[in-house]
């Protein structure tokens, strides 16, 4: 059976190797005679997983000491309400929105708290990234939260700005382990697993220990970060598949990928050459200002929605499957996460071509 090139937003592809040997360790891992699905969560040899994942995602992030990284569950779209439960205190906050998903933390963060929006570029159908400027910060707001990497619209910040000692919060689901951070220049990241890092159902938090801790005495339990800080991510049953599958992804950067760095020379090369085929191509264009072009979601049209439902479906039975464009987007979109290989985007990009020829 061949695999599919699958461009999907997400849950998306998982590095080959990654599920052969998930697929080698289903029924017996490591000589105990059951699956990881299967056994307790407690259990030493579950330990060395969620232990070995964290210390991998460290050493991989160069997270600092002063963090703590949690292993949750309910999705990036969780931490659009968690986020303001915790880190509530003079009950403002700032949101740069640049599409649907800085959007909801933005309506999310409302539910709690004073949010302000600094800027917004939904004028243009959020097809750039909204110059800011530090005027307009409030300098007395609990955070500042970006989408780092807009996943519906293709657009990414290359700039990070400059929150003076507002806590800065970014929503990386999209782009997280792409290309090394400096996270210490951010008081919180959060990701839903799916797109860079392993199977949907885990959620990483990557967050300043002095923010920790500070929840009020009505957040619930589950949603105090203090509670997951406390007990190593194991309060209750974590993810424990999810985790697994996320540390032979880790793994398989470090050990096949070069790091971080290799990965974003990776990745640079992929979207080069798929920018540089939509720029030389008199059918298809991309829909996004080139400066503010993402390195994992291109989004692309060919002017004619009939054209592009004919390319979505021949593409599909060519082996490219979930090209479409986001609903409120249209078009198409290809999505090239870190286990998207490179000659899917070579023969996507031949494909194209053929397209184009053919339909001139
Ligand atoms: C996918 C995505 C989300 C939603 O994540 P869930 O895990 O489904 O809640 C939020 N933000 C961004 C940037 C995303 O790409």
């Amino acid at each position: 059976m061949a695999r599919v090139y699958n461009f999907s937003a997400g849950p998306s592809m998982l590095p080959e190797p990654v599920l052969r040997q998930a697929e080698e360790e289903m029924l017996d891992y490591h000589g105990c005679g059951q699956s990881v699905m299967e056994m307790s969560h407690r259990s030493s040899q579950y330990e060395e997983i969620i232990g070995g994942c964290e210390s991998l995602l460290r050493q991989t992030m160069q997270i600092p000491d002063d963090y703590d990284v949690l292993f949750l569950q309910g999705g990036a779209s969780s931490q659009f309400a968690m986020v303001p439960m915790n880190l509530k205190k003079n009950g403002r906050a700032d949101f740069v929105l640049t599409g649907q998903w800085a959007k909801k933390a933005y309506s999310e963060g409302k539910k709690f708290l004073s949010a302000h929006a600094v800027a917004d570029s939904s004028d243009k159908t959020f097809t750039y990234i909204p110059k800011l400027s530090l005027e307009t910060f409030d300098p007395q707001a609990d955070y500042f939260h970006i989408c780092y990497n807009n996943t519906i619209y293709g657009t990414r910040f290359h700039e990070l700005p400059d929150t003076g000692r507002v806590p800065l919060v970014a929503d990386m689901s999209s782009c997280i382990l792409s290309e090394p951070v400096d996270v210490s220049r951010f008081g919180l990241i959060y990701a839903g697993a799916q797109k860079n890092m392993g199977p949907a159902g885990l959620t990483v938090v990557i967050i300043r220990k002095e923010l920790v801790g500070n929840a009020g005495p009505e957040v619930p339990t589950m949603f105090d970060y203090k509670t997951h800080a406390d007990n190593g991510s194991m309060y209750n049953t974590p993810p424990c598949y999810a985790i697994y599958i996320c540390k032979l992804v880790l793994e398989w950067i470090r050990d096949k990928m070069g790091g971080l760095s290799g990965m974003k020379e990776y990745n640079e090369k992929k979207a080069k050459l798929f920018y540089d085929c939509l720029d030389r191509s008199q059918l298809f264009k991309g829909t996004v200002e080139p400066a503010d072009r993402s390195l994992m979601n291109i989004p692309f049209i060919t002017g004619s929605d009939e054209l592009n439902k004919k390319f979505i479906k021949e593409a599909e039975a060519a082996g490219f499957v979930n090209l479409k464009g986001h609903r409120t987007v249209g078009g198409m979109r290809a999505s090239i996460y870190n286990a998207m290989p490179i000659e899917g985007v070579e023969k996507l990009c031949a494909f194209m071509k053929e397209f184009e020829a053919k339909n001139a």
